[in-house]
């Protein structure tokens, strides 16, 4: 198991694999707002987990495996985004989905993710809860606390 921190490296990593042919430090440095020292720190520990090939000034390659973990954190933080627009949220739901990813059970992802299959593949309901919600008075699920 890999830490958040880690998970949110590779997820990084498997982004820029997809648009680059060449993974550098400073790409992953700016993406996550972190200084180079660090990323070089984590790129050392997914190589000794064996999910990237990592070797300094020689690039940054996944393996097969991290291919396939990085492809899954991906999608697992577009599911919770997708989530979070679906359920309506006025969260800022890049920031949320972050939050939330690392700290969900698979089977919860799973579920989430067939809910908003569900919801999506139904217009009809999405729109009933978007009624719904809007005739809901409460602005702020703490109001009562106010
Ligand atoms: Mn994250």
């Amino acid at each position: 198991m890999l830490s958040p921190s880690l998970e949110d490296y590779l997820e990084e990593i498997y982004r820029l694999s997809l648009i680059k042919s060449e993974i550098r430090v400073r790409d992953i440095a700016e993406k996550l707002k972190v200084s180079s020292p660090s990323v070089v720190k984590a790129l050392r520990k997914l190589h000794n987990e064996s999910y990237i090939l990592y070797k300094r000034y020689e690039g940054i390659y996944l393996t097969q495996e991290g291919e396939k973990l990085g492809k899954l954190l991906v999608k697992r933080n577009s599911v919770l985004q997708e989530f979070l627009s679906v359920i309506n949220s006025q969260c800022d739901v890049e920031a949320e989905a972050e939050a939330m990813e690392h700290y969900l059970s698979s089977p919860t992802i799973l579920s989430i993710e067939k809910l908003v299959a569900f919801m999506k593949k139904d217009r009809e309901i999405l729109n009933k809860f978007l009624k719904f919600c809007g005739t809901e008075e409460k602005k702020h699920w703490s109001e009562e606390l106010e």
